[in-house]
């Protein structure tokens, strides 16, 4: 198996999965496909451009046994020829308790199967393990890898071979996990059971799970995460490290007339018409789908909700390409009131997410409101000019609603010069034109959320303090915001000890 990652944003990447001659795009979603009934044919998902799928062996196992080599095999059974993640059962375990298969038995029958990306046959923690049960999960999943690995090292080149990570809520087990995990020869590392969390909007425990993981798997190994196939979370799932997922709401939600948008899943039954323009919502009005017979009808929403999803999946991968994965996300809040806790989960996250975003981007950052002063380009080039400590004890602080202002003044002036503007902190003058400073777009400073210009100062006073600075004199544009944004500066300053001093600007050029 190979894994070529091209960008990053956040914790997420684009790239390509290759496992002997078949290949997928990544952050990848691959559809649930049933061992023996499909509502939506294995060839019809790879032509609708899903390049990976999971399949369950176990109840392939139990279905067709021994003979399935016959068959052509897990591709030729599900018709579907495209990468294929087979798992192992674990699910049935967490489902069920307990499944009469071992690990050794379920892991030859993966091979013998011709899956390309095979799973271990794990204990899944559940959302509601105790720490005792969590980790005899952990344990007993790394001793089922173990016993494993001899058929992963038999099979090596020919198929790729998936670990779960286990330890639930328990974080400091997840830690545990995931670094056992690492020292063993696995392509991949998944981590399990947030279907629990997705689906009753535990979204702050989630990004603590997955963040955990992530912290210490190896960060060139893909990471899949089970059952993560809702329209309103994928962007989420990729932000945090996800780089596949899987999941069967695509034919859940159908089966409930449960219709998918980007925005959100609707009752088909209480739309007036179908927002969509899919092929299936194109050749169909709503009323001719509910005449339909049912199984026939459930067969057309699942495909819509498909492409539904894979749509979501390209604007996301679109996203990371263009660095703007933390706008998308942030406006993706906006569809549901359950998703707002995503914005501070977000700002919590931002060290996490420095760490691995890019420094420089093509694209111009959007700020829009007060989370926005935590994205991570911007701690990050925050964090660089805090680095540099001006020459001497005094600076010169120029305050105007953009840092792209021709200022007068400046020339001659005594001691380091430093830009401020909104979301921006201290700018040397000689930085005003590096990635992100000039290269962000904001709002007109005077329709500002006040808390934007309150974390700016923050922000000021902080860098300044940090330096050991005595002395500031400042020099503030006319503008509203500006004489604002200074007021709350040497308020700030005044209370650390630094003298003040402020002066009206002339009327600033913009240039
Ligand atoms: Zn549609």
């Amino acid at each position: 198996m190979s894994f070529r990652i091209r960008d990053t944003d956040l914790l997420g990447r684009t790239g390509t999965l290759r496992v002997g001659s078949r290949s997928v795009e990544t952050p990848a979603f691959l559809p649930v496909i049933h061992p023996v009934n499909q509502v939506v044919p294995g060839g019809e998902l790879l032509s609708m451009g899903f390049g990976a799928a999971i399949t369950n062996s176990y109840i392939a196992y139990r279905r067709y046994g021994h003979g399935i080599s016959e068959r052509g095999g897990i591709h030729g059974v599900t018709g579907y020829d495209g990468v294929l993640m087979t798992d192992s059962g674990g699910y049935q375990v967490l489902e069920y308790g307990d499944v009469d298969v071992d690990p050794l038995t379920i892991a030859e029958y993966q091979a013998e199967m011709g899956s390309d990306i095979a799973v271990v046959l794990d204990r899944p923690t559940g959302a509601s393990a105790s720490r005792e049960r969590a980790l005899e999960t952990v344990e007993e999943t790394l001793r089922a890898a173990r016993e494993t690995l001899r058929v992963v090292e038999r099979t090596r080149g020919r198929m790729a071979w998936a670990l779960p990570i286990q330890g639930g809520l328990h974080l400091d087990l997840v830690e545990r996990s995931a670094r056992e995990a690492s020292a063993l020869p696995y392509d991949v590392y998944s981590v399990g059971s947030p279907v629990e969390l997705m689906n009753s909007y535990r979204f702050r425990e989630l990004a603590s799970l997955l963040l955990t993981a992530k912290r210490n798997l190896p960060p060139e190994r893909p990471v899949h995460l089970f059952g993560a196939g809702h329209p309103l979370t994928m962007a989420l799932a990729v932000a945090l490290g996800a780089d596949t997922f899987d999941s069967a709401s695509y034919v859940l939600f159908a089966r409930e007339l449960r219709y998918m948008t980007r925005c959100g899943v609707r009752e088909l039954r209480a739309l007036s018409e179908l927002p969509c323009s899919c092929p299936i919502c194109s050749k169909y009005t709503l009323r001719e789908l509910l005449e339909l017979p049912r199984a026939q009808l459930v067969g057309l929403v699942a495909r819509h909700n498909l492409y539904v999803l894979r749509e979501e999946l390209l604007e996301v991968r679109q996203a990371v390409a263009e660095g703007r994965l933390w706008e998308y996300l942030m406006h993706k809040t906006s569809c549901h009131p359950s998703l707002h806790p995503v914005r501070s989960l977000m700002v919590e996250a931002s060290g996490d997410f420095s760490e691995f975003t890019r420094l420089y981007k093509r694209r111009a950052a959007f700020l829009f409101g007060p989370e926005d002063l935590h994205r991570p380009e911007l701690e990050s080039a925050r964090a660089r000019v805090r680095r540099v400590r001006p020459r001497g004890d005094s600076v010169l602080l120029v305050v105007a609603p953009s840092v792209r202002l021709q200022l007068p003044g400046i020339a001659g002036a005594e001691g380091d010069v430093y830009l401020v503007a909104p979301f921006l902190g201290p700018v040397p003058v000689g930085l005003v034109d590096a990635y992100p400073f000039s290269q962000s777009v904001s709002p007109d400073p005077e329709s500002l959320d006040r808390r934007v210009l309150e974390g700016t100062a923050d922000e000021v006073a902080a860098a300044l303090s940090g330096w050991g600075i005595s002395r500031v004199r400042m020099l503030v544009s006319p503008d509203r915001a500006s004489r604002e944004l200074s007021g709350m500066i040497a308020s700030r300053l005044g209370g650390l000890g630094i003298a003040v001093s402020l002066e009206p600007s002339e009327h600033p050029d913009h240039v």
